[in-house]
C-alpha cells in the first residue's frame, strides 16, 4: 500500500492545541492522527484509523487464539436490563440517557455484561454448551465527570470487552486464566512496559480482579509493589494487614485533657510533648486518631454522612475511599452540615459522639490499624480539649472498618514479612474479572447441568481499552520532535521521503515506493512538490512518527546512495539505490 502525503487527509501543526494537557494529546493533533468534535470525544483522521485498526487487530487475534468469537452489540440499548442488574440507577451521572418519540428510556452503552448475559441466556440451555467464550471490539460511552487527555479519557471510547460463561468455579478460573495469558500475549506485542496489579472490581462486583496498568507519569492510577515479594495492588485494592489486638487490661482509664488551640494534628502533638511529655518516647501524629466527616452519595441520589476514623499521620485518600464504595461518590462535609449536627465541635471531634449509640446517628468507620486494645489520643467533643488514653474496644465500638487512608512509600507490604511497599503511577490499560453469579442471578442464566438439574452460570468479563491504547503507546514512546511508534502499531511500514526537486530524485522515490508496496510493505510516501522543502518534510517525518524513514536525496546523484534512518534512535546509513528494497525489507520482517 502507498499513502501519498500529496493527497493524504492530513495537515500537520507547528503549533499545540489550546486544550492539550498531556503530550501524547498535543502531539497526536499536531500529527494530524485525531480531531477533538467535543469534550472527550475525537474523530479519527486517516492516520490514526490505521493505529487504532492495528491495535483491535492484535486483540482480535489473540482473543481468537484463546477460542473466543467474535459478535458485535449495539451501542444504543433498552433500559429494562440495566434495571433488572440495578445498573439504570447505580451509574447515576456517569451514563448518556436518551428517550425515543414515544418516550422509551434508552441509554448509549458504557459496558455490556447485561447484553451477554441475555444473549447467552436467549440462546443456550444446556451445560454441554458451555464453556463460552464471546467478545465484540465496540463503541462505549461515559458521561466521565473529567473527560482528560485526549484519548485516554474519552466520553466516547473504544472497549474490547468480552466474556466467559461456565457452570462452574473451576471453568471460570480456566477461562479467567487463559484470558489473563491471551493480554500477556496482547500488551508484550503492543510494545509497552506494563504491570499486573490486583484491582477492586468497582460497580461490576465480583471477586478476583486484576488490571493491567502501563507504566506512565501521566497515569491517572497509583500502584504498589513490594520490594521483596510479587505483590502488586492499585492503592485502591490494597488491604492493610491489621495488627494483632493488644492487651488493655493494665491501660490507664481514658482521661479528658484541656488542650486548648490544637485543632489540628500538629498543633496537638507539640502541645501533647509540652504539656503531657511520655515517658517512653515523644508522642507523634501516629499516635492520634483524627476523625474525618464526609457525605456519601448514594447512586439513587440519597446523602449519608460518614465520620472515618484514622491514625493522625495519614490523610483520607478519596480515590481508595471511592474505590471501595463504587458506584457510591464521596463529597465533602460542608459548613451547613455541621449546622446540623451542633454536638460536632471541629477539630475536637472524637469517637465519645460517633462510637456506639452515638448521638449524631453518623455512621463511624475506622482504618484497620485501629484494633481492640490500641490506645490513642482524640477529640473530646469539646471544645480545646482531647481524651488521652482511648482504648478501642473497651472505650468505644466503631461501626466497621474501611480502607479508606493514604498508602505511603515505606507501608509494610500486606502480603510477606519484611517487604515494603513502593509507588508509581499508571495508565488502566485492561482490566479482568471474575464476576461469578451477579449478572446471571440478577437476569436469570441458568443451564441444566450433568444431572439435569438446572444450575446458574458463572461468568467472567474482560475489558481492554484500544482507543486508550493509541495514547498510551503514543505517550510511552514520543520524544521532543515526534511520536514514535512500535511496528507493530505504526500507521505505516516506512516514512519515504523524496527530498528535492529533482526528476531523478522524484523516479528513484517513485520506483521504490513500488517496490515496496510490491513486497508487502506500507509505504507513507512523501511526494509532494512544490514549496514543501525538504526541511518540512523531514520535520513532518519526525512528527508523524512511522518507524523507519527513508530519504532519496542529494546523495543519489553524489554517490547513488539513499539514507535509512531509523526515528527512535535517529541512527542512520546510507545504503545504495539497488540494496535499498531488500534493506527495508529485512528491516520491517525483522
Ligand atoms: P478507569 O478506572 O480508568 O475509569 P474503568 O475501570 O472504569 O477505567 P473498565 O470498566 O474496567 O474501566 O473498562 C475496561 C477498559 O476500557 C479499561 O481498562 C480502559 O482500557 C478502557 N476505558 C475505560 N474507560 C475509558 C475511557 N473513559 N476512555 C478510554 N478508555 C477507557
Ligand atoms: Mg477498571
Amino acid at each position: 500500500m502507498i499513502l501519498r502525503m500529496s493527497s493524504l487527509f492530513v495537515r500537520t501543526l507547528r503549533e499545540d492545541p489550546a486544550d492539550a494537557e498531556v503530550p501524547s494529546h498535543r502531539l497526536l493533533v499536531r500529527a494530524g492522527y485525531i480531531r477533538r468534535a467535543a469534550p472527550g470525544i475525537y474523530t479519527w483522521l486517516p492516520l490514526g484509523l490505521k493505529v487504532l485498526r492495528k491495535i483491535e487487530g492484535i486483540i482480535r487475534e489473540e482473543m481468537d487464539g484463546i477460542g473466543a468469537q467474535e459478535l458485535s452489540f449495539p451501542a444504543l440499548l433498552p433500559k429494562e436490563p440495566y434495571e433488572a442488574t440495578n445498573r439504570w440507577t447505580e451509574y447515576g451521572d456517569g451514563i448518556f440517557r436518551l428517550k425515543d418519540r414515544k418516550g422509551a428510556d434508552y441509554l448509549l452503552g458504557p459496558t455490556h455484561e447485561e447484553m451477554f448475559t441475555l444473549v447467552v441466556k436467549d440462546l443456550y440451555s444446556s451445560y454441554k454448551d458451555l464453556p463460552l467464550s464471546i467478545y465484540q471490539i465496540q463503541t462505549k460511552y461515559r458521561d466521565e465527570a473529567r473527560p482528560r487527555a485526549g484519548l485516554l479519557r474519552g466520553r466516547e471510547f473504544v472497549m474490547k470487552d468480552s466474556y466467559s460463561f461456565d457452570v462452574d468455579d473451576a471453568g471460570l478460573d480456566a477461562s479467567y486464566q487463559a484470558h489473563r495469558d491471551a493480554y500477556i500475549r496482547i500488551f508484550d506485542r503492543l510494545g509497552f512496559e506494563y504491570v499486573i496489579v490486583k484491582a477492586t472490581s468497582g460497580a461490576m462486583g465480583g471477586s478476583k480482579s486484576e488490571e493491567f496498568l502501563a507504566k506512565a507519569a501521566v497515569g491517572e492510577d497509583t500502584y504498589v509493589r513490594c520490594t521483596k515479594c510479587d505483590y502488586a495492588a492499585n492503592v485502591e485494592a490494597v488491604q492493610v494487614a491489621p495488627p494483632t489486638p493488644v492487651a488493655y487490661d493494665d491501660a490507664p482509664a481514658a482521661h479528658a485533657e484541656q488542650t486548648p488551640d490544637t485543632p489540628t494534628i500538629e498543633s496537638l502533638v507539640d502541645h501533647l510533648n509540652d504539656k503531657f511529655p511520655r515517658e517512653d518516647r515523644p508522642w507523634t501524629a501516629g499516635d492520634t486518631l483524627k476523625n474525618v466527616l464526609v457525605m456519601f452519595k448514594h447512586p439513587d441520589g440519597t446523602r449519608e454522612p460518614v465520620a472515618i476514623g484514622l491514625p493522625g499521620d495519614r490523610e483520607v485518600d478519596q480515590k481508595r475511599l471511592e474505590g471501595q464504595m463504587e458506584p457510591t461518590e464521596v463529597e465533602p462535609f460542608d459548613e451547613a452540615e455541621f449546622k446540623k449536627h451542633p454536638s460536632l465541635v471541629k477539630g475536637y471531634i472524637g469517637p465519645g459522639v460517633l462510637g456506639e449509640k452515638n448521638a449524631t446517628g453518623i455512621r463511624y468507620l475506622v482504618d484497620p490499624r485501629i484494633v481492640e486494645g490500641t490506645r490513642w489520643v482524640t477529640g473530646a467533643d469539646v471544645d480545646g480539649s482531647h481524651v488521652i488514653d482511648l482504648v478501642a474496644g473497651r472505650d468505644f465500638t466503631p461501626d466497621g472498618t474501611i480502607e479508606a487512608a493514604e498508602v505511603r512509600d515505606g507501608d509494610p507490604c500486606p502480603n510477606c514479612d519484611g517487604g515494603v511497599l513502593e509507588s508509581a503511577r499508571g495508565i488502566e490499560m485492561g482490566h479482568i474479572f471474575q464476576l461469578g453469579r451477579k449478572y446471571a442471578d440478577a437476569l436469570d442464566l441458568k443451564v441444566l447441568d450433568e444431572n439435569g438439574k438446572l444450575v446458574t452460570v458463572t461468568m467472567g468479563s474482560y475489558g481492554v481499552g484500544p482507543s486508550r491504547a493509541v495514547a498510551a503507546i503514543a505517550e510511552g514512546t514520543l520524544d521532543e520532535v515526534g511520536l514514535c511508534w512500535p511496528r507493530e502499531v505504526a500507521p505505516a511500514d516506512v516514512h519515504l521521503v523524496a527530498a528535492g526537486k529533482d526528476e531523478h530524485v522524484l523516479a528513484a522515490a517513485e520506483r521504490i515506493a513500488h517496490e515496496l508496496s510490491s513486497n508487502g510493505i506500507d509505504v507513507l510516501y512523501d511526494d509532494r512538490l512544490g514549496k514543501i522543502s525538504p526541511g518540512v518534510k523531514f520535520k513532518d517525518a519526525e512528527l508523524i512518527g512511522v518507524p523507519t524513514i527513508v530519504v532519496v536525496g542529494k546523495g543519489l546523484a553524489a554517490d547513488g546512495t539513499i539514507e535509512v534512518k531509523d526515528r527512535a534512535s535517529g541512527a542512520s546509513e546510507q545504503v545504495h539505490a539497488d540494496q535499498v528494497v531488500d534493506h527495508v525489507v529485512r528491516l520491517v520482517r525483522a
